[in-house]
């Protein structure tokens, strides 16, 4: 078998070749998909708000009563070194903590050693044309459980309507419940209309997407009017503009929804500018680092 990922992985303590990382099939990551997961996206080498996924990282585990096997300060030494060993550059780290091994039980033992494993990919963003174009979408009924929140590995329900939008010909989805806007299979949405970003709230309904709160924070920032509340289906089929976010994405236009044109079938101009303050922002990262790494040197 080819490797999936980048050469080296991560699991539990070691940095190890792919083919060499062997799993137990009494984890319970792979029995019941008790665990959590986690993707940072590093651009150069550095990771994209690496505060904000241990966060994220941490509650989800919380809500799981697993305990995190490592402090903010541990995850960063190995995600660094992973980084490292594959090489650097625009990557896609993957994080998974599951409960650990045990005889196949609903119960839920305690005192597990976590599995830990991470792997790097390289980041698959859109290439020009998705967001020169945008990307079609289908709408479908969110039927996964009511912790959207949790980023938990359990994600069947995410693989059947991303596979449900593919077999429809599109590219994603936009799911709704009780009629209204919750996220994608993998990525929040909001919506514009009449120069104003419609974004839903960080409920248990939706997975708080890092990407999102990022473009919540530079939408809000430079001073674009933002509302954050509950966004009802016909507001989505009447929107301007939608737009789609992601860690592998960054920020992607729908211009498509259900074979009908958003707005004007365009990418428009709330997109463009989000899309911009993304690039500057990523710069000011960079920046950043040279400056850090040149008074280092100093
Ligand atoms: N919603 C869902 C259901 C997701 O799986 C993801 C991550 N792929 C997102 C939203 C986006 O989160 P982030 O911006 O942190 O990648």
């Amino acid at each position: 078998m080819t490797a999936m990922c980048l050469p080296t992985v991560y699991l539990n303590g070691e940095f190890l070749p792919f083919e060499q990382a062997k799993i137990s099939p009494l984890d319970r990551g792979f029995v019941f998909a008790d665990g959590i997961y986690e993707v940072i996206p590093i651009y150069a080498g550095k990771a994209l708000r690496f505060a904000e996924h241990m966060r994220r990282l941490g509650n989800g585990l919380a809500e799981l009563s697993i305990d995190n096997p490592y402090s903010n300060e541990q995850w960063e030494k190995i995600l660094y070194t992973l980084i490292e060993k594959n090489g650097g550059g625009d990557l896609a780290v993957y994080f998974q903590v599951t409960r650990g091994v045990a005889k196949r039980d609903f119960g839920m033992p305690k005192g597990l050693q976590q599995t830990v494993f991470m792997m790097a990919n390289p980041l698959p963003l859109p290439k020009a044309a998705v967001y020169e174009k945008g990307i079609a979408c289908v709408s479908l009924d969110d039927f996964r459980w009511e912790r959207g929140h949790i980023k938990s590995v359990a994600l069947l329900g995410a693989v059947l309507l991303k596979n449900e939008a593919t077999q429809a010909g599109a590219d994603e989805c936009v799911l709704f419940r009780n009629g209204h806007l919750t996220e994608s299979s993998a990525s929040n949405i909001a919506v514009v209309k009449n120069g104003v970003i419609l974004c839903p709230p960080l409920d248990n309904l939706i997975l708080h997407g890092i990407t999102y709160e990022l473009m919540i924070e530079l939408a809000q920032k430079a001073g674009m009017p933002l509302e954050i509340r509950r966004v009802k289906r016909k507001e989505v089929q009447t929107a301007d503009e939608l737009l789609i976010t992601s860690s592998t994405k960054e920020v992607v236009p729908i211009t498509t929804l259900d074979g009908k044109p958003v707005g004007n079938g365009q990418t428009g101009p709330i997109f463009k500018k989000l899309h911009q303050l993304f690039q500057d922002y990523k710069k000011s990262l960079s920046a950043a680092i040279v400056e850090k790494t040149a008074r280092a040197a100093e």
